[in-house]
């Protein structure tokens, strides 16, 4: 399957070949042609898959067909503005009228959507894309929207501020985006969505994108879209085969230090992600680490955007080697370098693993996830297992084993050599897992499902303006 063969117009396929893409992934072989129908989509697919440009590059290749079936454009209303203003009238502000709006959980993400487009479109002529977010200047903002852009990449809360002073207009809107529609119900923003969603006309394409379709998420989809066409890749959107996951259990606070800078020194490593479970211990570990000897980099919501885009430039730049991070700052965080993840802490919510781990393995690649876990913290990690459906192996490294027998099984540690696929099935010769006989059986499809619909509640505090 090439990208020609999707339907894509010219302009955008010369970008994706610039851009390096030689192929479709699974996810936009799907998505592309019956979005370029005009249907309405639902997804669910990995992390890392490449969701971005299956709602991009049609929503671009929209754009650029009807630029060339009517290529005669007005003016912005910043021209307008400016002429108005010559004309010794009054300046008016004229509300922005996207046709593209797309909604993300975080800034990170939002601006990581802004500068794929940017990526995507680079060969269209007079297609801007621009974000609103949560801790950017609003003077900055209204210089942006007066631009007029046929794109918005936003955060809810944001957004809603400039719908209700009247800078945006939705009438003209063609293509709302949900990205991570589950995270964003997790922070608290259903009733934002609500009422963004009633501002776009009736008329207009919805399509979707959230690790599950189930629950919460599931029901405002069905409420939101027409006669959607669903997508589920993979099997699930929380399988991660491409990422060698384990656990190494610690007996307290130095032991899991030890071993986490045991662990940071492996060769293989490029790049890695520590999650901690505050935005304290974000700062303190990092520091630690720093001193250490590592180029380690916090990254947390209470850090000004200027400091979180800086840290994040210099993780993409390389200079920063470890990100040490809350989930909600990392959420989505595209680094392809990214070969490790760490859960120094488990995740409070087995989804936040699937989303932690997603930060390594991007486009295809290999990643590691090492969960460091006190032994009380066994029954999370099953909860987790639960969650995804896959055992999750424990390994030990020699000189840093647990005091603890009941959770130190002999180690299954292999030198390299790991292959996508190695560690389903649990088991390996020489080493154990949780799937000994005489513990518990695993239920394939078993009865949890992630309790939604309260879990949202409790996080509304984490809310991004
Ligand atoms: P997701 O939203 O599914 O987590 P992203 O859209 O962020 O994934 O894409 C993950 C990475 O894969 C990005 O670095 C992106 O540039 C890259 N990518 C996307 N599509 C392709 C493709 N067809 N070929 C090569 N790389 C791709
Ligand atoms: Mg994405």
């Amino acid at each position: 399957m090439t990208f020609e063969s999707l339907g894509l117009h010219t302009s955008v396929i010369k970008a994706l070949t610039e851009a390096g893409y030689t192929k479709p992934t699974g996810v936009q072989e799907q998505a592309v042609p019956a979005a370029i129908e005009g249907r309405d989509l639902l997804v669910s697919s990995q992390t890392g898959s490449g969701k971005t440009a299956a709602f991009m590059l049609p929503a671009l290749h929209k754009f650029a067909s009807e630029q060339q079936a009517a290529p005669a454009a007005g003016k912005t209303p910043n021209q307008e503005m400016q002429a108005s203003r010559s004309r010794g009238e009054r300046p008016r502000f004229k509300p922005a009228q996207p046709k593209m709006l797309v909604l993300t959980p975080t800034r990170e993400l939002a601006l990581q959507v802004t500068t794929a487009t940017d990526k995507y479109g680079a060969h269209m002529k007079r297609v801007k894309a621009i974000s609103i977010l949560g801790g950017m200047p609003y003077p900055k903002q209204m210089q942006l929207l007066a631009k007029n852009p046929e794109i918005l990449v936003a955060t809810p809360g944001r957004l809603i501020d400039h719908m209700e002073s009247g800078k945006i207009d939705f009438s003209q809107l063609q293509i709302l985006v949900l990205d991570e529609a589950d995270r964003m119900l997790d922070m608290g923003f259903i009733d934002d969505i609500e009422k963004i969603v009633d501002a776009t006309p009736e008329s207009r394409q919805t399509m979707l994108f959230s690790a599950t379709l189930d629950g919460v998420v599931g029901n405002m989809a069905k409420r939101i879209t027409k006669n959607p066409m669903i997508i589920q890749i993979a099997g699930s959107a929380t399988k991660h085969e491409n990422i060698q996951q384990k656990v190494h259990f610690v007996d307290d606070l130095s032991h899991k230090n030890r071993l986490l800078d045991h662990l940071l020194r492996d060769v293989t490593m490029d790049q890695a992600v520590v999650f901690t479970a505050t935005k304290r211990d974000a700062d303190t570990i990092a520091d630690r680490l720093n001193i250490a000897g590592f180029a380690a980099a916090a990254l947390h919501g209470d850090m000004h955007q200027g400091a979180r885009n800086r840290t994040l430039d210099s993780l993409r730049r390389g200079q920063v080697r470890v990100l040490v991070a809350t989930d909600v700052a990392a959420r989505g965080i595209d680094v392809p370098a990214i070969t490790h993840v760490f859960n120094y802490d488990l995740p409070k919510f087995p989804e936040d693993y699937v989303h932690r781990i997603g930060r390594t393995g991007r486009a295809g690649r290999n990643g590691v996830a090492v969960s460091l876990v006190n032994h009380a913290e066994g029954v999370n990690v099953k909860r987790i297992e639960r969650f995804t459906k896959q055992l999750i192996p424990v390994d030990v490294v020699e000189g840093f084993e647990p005091k603890r027998s009941a959770s130190a099984p002999r180690s299954n540690h292999k030198p390299g050599g790991w292959k996508p696929g190695d560690n389903r099935g649990g088991a390996k010769p020489g080493g154990r897992t949780f799937s000994k006989p005489g513990a518990a059986p695993r239920k394939e499809g078993g009865g949890y499902k992630g309790n939604r619909s309260n879990d949202s509640g409790a996080r509304r505090s984490f809310g991004d303006r």
